[in-house]
């Protein structure tokens, strides 16, 4: 056993697949917060747990919102 490979449950299912939502909002900034880690990284889609399609979606509505400064780029 090795304890750095957390059996960690990760979810099967894209979060924005199962809220039936197409459109991933930029301006919802809690929303795209909550897929970086507290540096302002984008999670990759391993950690994540979006598809394809949304982790995309995702990462240009991260990008936009940290051009206008909704999530940092990055943390001190
Ligand atoms: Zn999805």
């Amino acid at each position: 056993m090795r304890p750095q490979q957390q059996q960690q449950q990760e979810q099967k299912q894209c979060h924005f697949c199962t809220t039936n939502r197409d459109v991933v909002d930029y301006k919802d900034a809690d929303l795209v917060r909550r897929f970086m880690s507290s540096q302002g990284k984008i999670y990759p889609r391993h950690k994540s747990g979006l598809c394809a399609f949304h982790q995309r979606r995702l990462a240009i509505a991260a990008k936009r919102a940290r051009y206008l400064a909704l999530v940092p780029y990055t943390t001190r």
